[in-house]
């Protein structure tokens, strides 16, 4: 080991094509790896890749992927010296960036403290407010008991508002309230569900924006005080809150708008002491930005602002943890074109119904400007017990459209048999008239997918 770095072995505490991508990354870095997987992954492709694999339990999330002991052990069995957490699973969680720190491991991601922070929505908002970057009205302070109080804040704020848990995510925890009448009961229900799911009844309220679109600011930092953003991405292709298509950049956006608020997220990550990659999520309407979450990992869509900026997102992550300083300043950002970003799930095209299955066979697109990122390979079987989302098909082009017609020359290519996957509806969705102007809502796919189920 070259004893001037803090570790030479990278454990990855994920699966599926994020395990893939962070192990290339480690490649580049000469880094070695070590996989970890449930029994249900015993078969994953990339496992032949790793220095070393180990089992950590059974298919159940939380036996495996969420079990922090496991995966504290496998480090220690393993000699890894770094955790990259990937997105989901345990990548947002404080307490377990806290558990590998503590172990004397790096943890590829911001401290526990930054995590903690902006797990709390309340308390993400007010170190936004303190930042001067712009929230979507309404108090940034938990709502009291009293329904008095509470209707007061409301009709403050102006109907429709939305009440959300502090401790929410997933879309969860959340509703809409149109009118003072609905509002206590609404008020009762949230609370309820807020303490079910998150364990916490914590709530606060907000307007509710009814058009807006999904844009947000990709940010790098490292541990010397240093912040870039890395420009922004539209995610407003969204089904059930999850997102769909996503591009960079944003269209139809002033770029001079959209570097005043690249510069106000990169000043909130130094006020914080942020470290490492992250996403401001903000919801834009009528021409004003509303920030309401910051994601703590590096995102399913940071291809997209790869392929624009020519940075290794990834690669950056873990030489911030290496201790390194960023190796780019913001004069250094470029955007350079357009990339768009299709997720292929292994679902109906139609009823969005998960249909896993084993991968008889598999053509992958590929040529100028076309990049897929996925795990799978022929013969694979798909676990059933995860995530649909199988591969991410990405493309650049010079403009918009060259982006957008190298996408449907690569959907024609792309070729999975034996599980089902939504390509159709990519298609469908490209030639969309909303879609191709660059001016779709948040709703946009809810309402076009009620209009073919009633065709
Ligand atoms: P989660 O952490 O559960 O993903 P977010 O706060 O990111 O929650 O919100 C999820 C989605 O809910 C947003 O992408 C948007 O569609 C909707 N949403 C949240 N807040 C508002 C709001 N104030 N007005 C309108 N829609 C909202």
């Amino acid at each position: 080991m070259n004893s001037r770095l803090p570790f030479d072995t990278v454990l990855i505490a994920n699966r599926g094509e994020i395990a893939l991508r962070i192990l290339c990354a480690c490649r580049q870095l000469n880094l070695k790896v070590v996989c970890v997987y449930s029994e249900a992954d015993r078969q994953a492709p990339y496992l032949a890749l790793a220095d070393q694999s180990i089992c950590i339990g059974p298919a159940s999330p939380s036996a495996s992927y969420l079990n922090v002991e496991a995966i504290l052990m496998a480090a220690a069995a393993t000699g890894a010296g770094a955790i990259h957490p990937g997105y989901g699973f345990l990548s947002e969680n404080a307490a377990f960036a806290d558990a590998v720190a503590e172990a004397g491991l790096v943890f590829i991601g911001p401290s526990g403290d930054c995590i903690r922070t902006m797990g709390d929505k309340i308390a993400a908002k007010r170190a936004m407010v303190a930042a001067g970057v712009p929230c979507v009205p309404g108090p940034d302070e938990r709502l009291p008991d009293d329904p008095k109080v509470i209707e007061g804040i409301a009709a403050e704020i102006g109907y429709p508002v939305i009440i959300k848990a502090a401790g929410g995510g997933g879309g969860r925890g959340m509703r809409i309230i149109r009118s003072a009448t609905e509002l206590r009961e609404a008020v009762e229900l949230t609370r309820k569900e807020a303490a079910r799911f998150f364990g916490n009844p914590t709530i606060y309220m907000e307007k509710f924006l009814d058009r807006p679109r999904h844009v947000e600011i990709q940010v790098m930092c490292d541990s010397h005080g240093n912040a870039v953003w890395l420009g922004d991405r539209d995610c407003s292709l969204q089904r059930r809150h999850q997102k769909v298509i996503e591009e960079a950049p944003a269209p139809g956006i002033g770029r001079g708008r959209i570097a005043e608020i690249g510069e106000l997220c990169a000043g909130a990550c130094r006020e914080i002491g942020y470290s490492g990659a992250g996403t401001f999520e903000f919801l834009y309407e009528d021409g004003a930005f509303y920030f309401i979450e910051m994601n703590t990992r590096v995102q399913v869509e940071h291809p997209v602002t790869e392929m624009v900026t020519g940075i290794d997102i990834v690669a950056e992550q873990i030489k911030v943890a290496l201790g390194d300083e960023l190796s780019i300043c913001q004069e250094d950002v470029r955007c350079d074109g357009h990339s768009i970003e299709c997720r292929i799930n292994a679902e109906d095209p139609y009823t969005f119904a998960p249909r896993p299955g084993r991968v008889t066979a598999l053509a992958l697109p590929g040529g100028p400007g076309v990049r897929s990122d996925t795990h799978l390979a022929l013969g694979y079987e798909i676990p059933t017990h995860y995530d649909s989302m199988i591969a991410k098909v990405i493309t650049h082009g010079r403009s918009r459209g060259e982006a957008i017609e190298r996408m449907q020359g690569a959907l024609k290519q792309l070729r999975i048999e034996g599980p089902a996957c939504n390509a159709l509806l990519h298609a469908e969705l490209l030639e969309d008239d909303g879609f191709v102007s660059g001016n779709i809502d948040i709703h946009h796919l809810e309402h076009l997918l009620a209009e073919r189920a009633s065709r």
